[in-house]
């Protein structure tokens, strides 16, 4: 048996040396703490749960569905965005439901890519970014986000010859796996960068709902031109705990979109009916409980935040997320050794930087999705292993 080489052309995954030495600290005994994985550690709202059950309950929702998605759902969306960003979208030809971002940015590279174009990826970044675009022949070209630059990609910066040839540029604000936010006129500078190379936007919103500090995330649709050069993939796995529940919405340029579910309709056959209806729920009914999330994570932020600068740590205080980027300690090597130390000496599991690209190198990652006497445990055992 041979994998093809499509898929042999991905880099190893980082992480798995890291799940085999969890594996085995747990085995020996070891109560490991993991800050490792975003995924929220608090259950969906009762009130989606109730949704899914009664829509489930109803046989019209166990055939096929369509790609389209349900109308209730289409709408739920285009008032949500109404609402929360004054974005206003037509929900018959900008609004395609996506099972969760990671489906749908993963699918727009077979949808927008070929053998010699390439999509320009934030580095460090989500890693569909870079693996979706080699699995679809093609190649990814890395826009390093550093701190001097408030961890924006400089686009001045990409070659001629790159952009030439790219086709889709990914962008992620508010920012995994740094924190960080788009400043002001920044996104005004993508539109005129997609312009001028004739290329597709796709800003990946997965955390727009996850705020701090009285900082409200805009859609990057709401910036002007936007809707003429990209699409915005909007998922309701961080904001409304959903993670298991695999619901996004692809929205935005109709072109794009529609190209998406042309493509799609050779895939797959859809989101289950039922969950299309939690999702309007969700969406209606609970606008307002990611703000009850952001509250929940700001509070752990400051905890994490205040014991690492305790023990010499200097970060910057995040504004949204659930992410915490922390420069690693004098006397590592680099982050990997860094987040092995941590491991063997205090039994917590942090994310190295490099794992999310070249320029993540320097730093790790803690994420804020465990109970808050655990976070402050795991800084306490950091501390220690220090000591
Ligand atoms: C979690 C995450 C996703 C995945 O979202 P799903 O909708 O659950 O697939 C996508 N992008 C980023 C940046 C994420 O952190």
């Amino acid at each position: 048996m041979r994998a093809s080489v499509r898929l042999d052309r991905l880099p190893p995954y980082l992480f798995a040396e890291l799940e085999r030495k969890i594996e085995e600290k747990r085995r020996a005994g070891v109560d490991v703490i993991s800050l490792g994985i975003g995924d929220p550690d608090t259950p969906t709202p009762a009130a989606v749960v109730d949704a899914l059950a009664a829509a489930a309950r109803d046989p019209a929702t166990h055939r096929y569905p369509t790609n389209r998605g349900r109308s209730e759902f289409r709408a739920a969306v285009a008032d949500f965005y109404r609402w929360r960003f004054g974005v206003e979208l037509d929900p018959e030809s900008e609004i395609v439901p996506a099972l969760g971002a990671k489906e749908c940015i993963f699918n727009l590279n077979l949808a927008f890519l070929d053998a010699d174009t390439l999509a320009l990826a934030a580095d460090p970044g989500y890693p569909v970014y870079t693996g979706g675009p080699l699995l679809a022949g093609a190649e990814a070209h890395p826009l390093p986000l550093v701190p001097e630059l408030g961890f924006v990609p400089d686009l001045d910066a990409v070659p001629a010859e790159i952009a030439r040839r790219a086709r889709l540029l990914y962008l992620n604000y508010p920012n995994n796996p740094t924190g960080a936010v788009a400043p002001a006129g920044f996104f005004e500078r993508v539109v005129e960068f997609a312009r001028e190379h004739e290329l597709l936007v796709v800003h990946d919103a997965s955390y727009t709902e996850l705020c701090f500090d009285g900082y409200e995330a805009p859609s990057f649709l709401a910036t002007p031109g936007a809707r003429d050069v990209g699409v915005e993939v909007f998922s309701l796995s961080k904001g409304w705990n959903m993670t298991g529940w695999r619901v996004a919405a692809i929205v935005g340029n109709r072109d794009a979109v529609a190209t998406y579910w042309k493509l799609k309709t050779n895939i797959d056959s859809g989101m289950f009916e039922a969950v299309q209806l939690a999702a309007v729920t969700a969406l209606g009914e609970l606008r307002e409980f990611p703000r009850q999330m952001s509250e929940l994570y700001q509070r752990r932020r400051d905890l994490v935040c205040d014991a690492l600068e305790r023990i010499g740590v200097a970060v910057e205080r995040p504004r949204a997320t659930i992410y915490v980027w922390a420069p690693v300690p004098d006397g590592f090597a680099d982050a990997a050794s860094w987040c092995e130390h941590v491991l063997e000496r205090a039994g917590v599991v942090v994310s190295p930087g490099g794992a999310y690209g070249a320029a993540g190198e320097g730093f790790f990652r803690i994420s804020l999705t465990v109970p808050d006497e655990r976070l402050l445990e795991a800084v306490e055992r950091m501390r220690e292993s220090l000591g």
